[in-house]
């Protein structure tokens, strides 16, 4: 943890220096610009351990209500519209009218973090699937065709900052899928992973059925 945080501000300290005696315009944004990125990136990494921090007292109040599962997925594909957009990715889904009994802002959480992830180690031009199926549980599929996850790694994505080797040329700490399986197993549900290396990956979430 003490790396992930140092790292940013050593960053913001170095280029902040910097700044007070650079002379051109074009460094002078270019410093402002990784001061920028460096305080966002500490802000998300903060916002994710705490929530996580928080998820982990053994008795997590959950604010369950029933509320519609396809509008929040449509919601959540809005909002990374743009993204998908600019780097060329082709989204398809099905998605019917469901109902669910969930913390919906967790869930949201739970949506977002597999859709960035998603987008994030997409090949270019690639595409991804999003089905939404409920049959008494409810089970959420994200499929994409990016880089996979090795076989030995699959167990170990969930843990608290792993990361893949290969994607640390991407933005990430490393802890939105820990965040991922603590929301789906409060709601006693399940997360499972398909990947093939090269070709893509495919993240299955079940969740119970009301009644339980
Ligand atoms: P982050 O994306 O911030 O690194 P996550 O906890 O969300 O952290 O994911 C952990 C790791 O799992 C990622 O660094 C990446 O190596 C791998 N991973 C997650 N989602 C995917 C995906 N859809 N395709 C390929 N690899 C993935």
């Amino acid at each position: 943890v003490s790396h992930d945080f140092q790292s940013p501000l050593m960053n913001i300290q170095g280029y902040a220096d910097l700044l007070k005696t650079v002379e051109g315009e074009e460094e002078r944004i270019e410093y402002a610009e990784v001061i920028e990125r460096e305080t966002k990136r500490l802000s998300n990494l903060t916002k994710q351990l705490l929530l996580l921090t928080s998820l982990d007292q053994e008795a997590y109040p959950l604010k369950v209500t029933d509320y519609s599962l396809d509008e929040q997925l449509k919601a959540v594909i809005r909002k990374y519209r743009w993204r998908m957009d600019e780097v060329g990715i082709e989204l398809s889904y099905k998605i019917p009218a469901a109902t669910i009994r969930a913390d919906e802002e967790l869930l949201e959480n739970v949506w977002e973090n597999l859709l960035t992830n998603a987008i994030k180690y997409n090949r270019e031009d690639g595409t991804i699937g999003i089905t939404l199926e409920q049959d008494g549980k409810t089970r959420v599929i994200i499929s994409d065709t990016g880089t996979g996850i090795p076989e030995d790694e699959m167990s170990q994505v969930f843990d608290k900052f792993y990361r893949v080797d290969d994607s640390r040329t991407k933005e990430g700490t490393g802890l939105g899928l820990s965040i991922v399986r603590q929301i789906i197993s409060l709601h006693g549900g399940e997360v499972a992973i398909e990947s093939e290396l090269g070709k893509g990956t495919r993240f299955i979430i079940t969740l119970p059925s009301k009644e339980n």
